[in-house]
C-alpha cells in the first residue's frame, strides 16, 4: 500500500477506515459516511451503504438464440429469475481491479456471465427533451442552475425543445462551483427529481424525467400534433364544409388552408388573406412572428397580428376564418365585416369539434432525460485485461450493455458511448463522487466462452446464489 493510502497508527487506533473506491480516498470515522454518502464505516469495516439491487423479473435472465443453433443473437429475452444490477454493486478504483461482481448464469443451457459494477463517469451528461411549443430560449443559450452554467439549448425537434446538460467541460472545465452544481443537477435529473433550469434570454423551466415540464410556472399539457402545415394536411377535409379559411399559427411553419396543397386538393376558393413572414411553399410560412410563450410558440397574444393584409379582390364580407394553434390550446373564430375586417364571433360547434380533435391528437407533454456517458475508458479494465476487446465485443453485439438492467443504446463509432432513459431505471440508480463525477450502474452480459476469449476474469465468476448468500440485496419490481 502506498504512503498516501496508508492510515497512521493514530487513525487506525481511532477505528478510521480508508475508502479507495474513488480518487477522493476518504478517511472515514466509525459510524460516519464518506464524502459521497455511498460508503460508511460500520464498526471499523468499510461498507457500501445501499443494498445491491436485483431486478425481480428482468429482461436479462434469458437470452435469445439464433433459431436452430446455440449462437446468441446478442439480444436479451424475457424470463424469470433475478438479475444483478450495478446499483449498490460498489466501484473499482483504479479500474484494473476486476469488477465487483461477475455473475454466471445458465439461461436455456448456455453459460453466460454478467459483469456488474458501478462506473464513475467524468464524461457524462444528459440530453433533455421537453415536449413544448413554447419558446425556451435561443439555440446555444446557456442553461443555468443557481446561476452556474450547466449546459445549453440545442436544436429543437418536432414538437420538443432540446437541452444538452453536463458534459466534461461543465464538470471539470469551469470553476469548482460550476462543477459541483453541474454534478448535483445531473444527479437529481438522473434520479428523476425535479430541477429548475434558467435559460439565458429565455424561460425558466422545471424538468423532471417522465413528468410534464413547467415553463415559467405553467405546467405544459400537450405536445403539438405537428407543425402548422402538418395540421392543415391532417384536418383539411374536416374543416372544408365549415370554414372559408384556417390559419394554423406556428412559430416554425404557419399553415394557410386555401393556399396550402391540402386546401387546393379540396378545391377550396382562395380568400386573399395574406400572412406575414417568409413564404416557403404555397400555404406554408416561416417566421410569422418572434418566438415566445403565446400562440403556437410565437410571442403573440392576438393571432390577428400575423395577418399582413386582406385582398379585397378575393375576400368577401361574411368570410369565415378560424385561427388555431398547433395544440388546439389557442383557437379563435372570426367573420369579415363589410370593411373586410375580422370580427370575433362564436365558433360553430362543427368547427369546435375539429379544434378539439387537434387537442385530442396531441400526446401528453413530458420531459425525457437520457443519461449519456462514455464507458469506453478505463472502466473496461475492470471487465477484461484487454479493454479494446470489450469494445469490439459490444460493437459485434456479442456483449449487451445495460444500466440498472435497462438496455443502453450504444453509439456507432469508437468507444462505448451510450444513452439510456433514466425513467426506465430503478429508483435512485445514480450516485456521485466529489471529483466531481456521476456514478451509474453498468452491466455487461455475454457468453462465458466469449468472456474468456476477450481476456475476462472468468475464474472470479460467482452464481446468483453466492451473491444472495453474501450480500444485502433489494429486489426492485418497478418497471418490470
Ligand atoms: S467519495 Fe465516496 S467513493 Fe470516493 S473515497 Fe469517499 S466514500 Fe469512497
Amino acid at each position: 500500500m502506498s504512503d498516501e493510502l496508508a492510515l497512521s497508527t493514530v487513525e487506525r487506533e481511532a477505528g478510521i477506515v480508508r475508502c479507495d473506491a474513488c480518487p477522493v480516498l476518504c478517511r472515514i470515522r466509525p459510524g460516519r459516511a464518506g464524502a459521497c454518502d455511498r460508503y460508511a464505516n460500520e464498526a471499523g469495516k468499510l461498507v457500501r451503504v445501499d443494498p445491491l439491487v436485483l431486478l425481480a423479473k428482468p429482461d436479462l435472465a434469458r437470452v435469445a438464440f439464433i433459431e436452430g443453433s446455440d449462437a446468441w443473437r446478442g439480444e436479451l429475452g424475457k424470463g424469470e429469475g433475478a438479475f444483478v444490477t450495478g446499483i449498490g454493486a460498489t466501484t473499482t478504483y483504479p479500474d484494473y481491479k476486476p469488477a465487483p461482481f461477475i455473475v454466471s448464469s445458465k439461461p436455456e443451457g448456455a453459460d453466460m456471465v454478467t459483469v456488474v459494477t458501478e462506473g464513475i463517469f467524468s464524461y457524462c451528461g444528459v440530453k433533455v427533451k421537453i415536449d413544448t411549443d413554447r419558446y425556451l430560449g435561443p439555440e446555444q443559450a446557456t442553461v443555468r442552475v443557481a446561476g452556474e452554467a450547466v449546459g445549453h439549448v440545442t436544436t429543437a425537434e418536432y414538437g420538443s425543445q432540446m437541452l444538452s446538460l453536463g458534459g466534461v467541460h461543465h464538470l471539470t472545465g469551469g470553476s469548482k462551483k460550476e462543477g459541483v452544481v453541474t454534478c448535483a443537477s445531473l444527479l437529481a435529473l438522473c434520479n428523476r427529481e425535479a430541477v429548475e433550469l434558467a435559460i439565458d434570454g429565455g424561460a425558466r423551466v422545471v424538468v423532471q424525467a417522465d413528468k410534464p415540464p413547467v415553463v415559467n410556472g405553467v405546467p405544459e399539457e400537450r405536445m403539438r400534433v405537428g407543425c402548422g402545415s402538418a395540421a392543415i394536411g391532417m384536418f383539411a377535409p374536416q374543416w372544408k364544409d365549415h370554414v372559408d379559411e384556417v390559419i394554423v399559427v406556428d412559430d416554425h411553419i404557419t399553415g394557410v388552408l386555401t393556399e396550402h396543397q391540402g386546401g387546393r386538393f379540396l378545391d377550396m376558393k382562395p380568400t386573399g388573406i395574406r400572412v406575414r413572414g417568409r413564404k416557403s411553399t404555397p400555404g406554408r410560412y416561416f417566421q410569422v412572428a418572434a418566438p415566445g410563450l403565446g400562440w403556437g410558440g410565437t410571442e403573440l397574444a392576438d393571432p390577428l397580428q400575423i395577418i399582413e393584409k386582406i385582398d379585397g379582390k378575393q375576400a368577401w364580407p361574411g368570410l369565415r376564418l378560424l385561427m388555431v394553434s398547433t395544440t388546439g390550446e389557442h383557437a379563435a373564430w372570426f367573420e369579415l365585416d363589410h370593411q373586410l375586417k375580422p370580427q370575433p364571433g362564436d365558433m360553430p360547434a362543427a368547427v369546435r369539434k375539429v379544434v378539439e380533435r387537434i387537442a385530442e391528437n396531441c400526446e401528453p407533454a413530458l420531459s425525457t432525460v437520457l443519461f449519456m456517458a462514455g464507458a469506453g475508458g478505463s472502466l473496461r479494465a475492470g471487465v477484461t485485461e484487454n479493454p479494446v476487446r470489450l469494445t469490439h465485443s459490444v460493437r459485434e453485439s456479442l456483449t449487451k450493455v445495460t444500466l440498472g438492467g435497462v438496455p443502453a443504446y450504444v453509439w456507432p463509432g469508437g468507444g462505448i458511448t451510450l444513452m439510456v432513459d433514466v425513467a426506465k431505471m430503478p429508483e435512485k440508480s445514480f450516485g456521485y463522487v466529489p471529483t466531481p463525477a456521476l456514478v451509474a450502474p453498468i452491466e455487461f452480459t455475454l457468453r462465458a466462452d466469449d468472456y474468456a476469449a476477450l481476456g475476462g476474469y472468468a475464474s472470479r465468476a460467482v452464481t446468483l446464489e453466492d451473491v444472495l448468500a453474501r450480500h444485502r440485496v433489494r429486489l426492485d419490481e418497478t418497471n418490470q
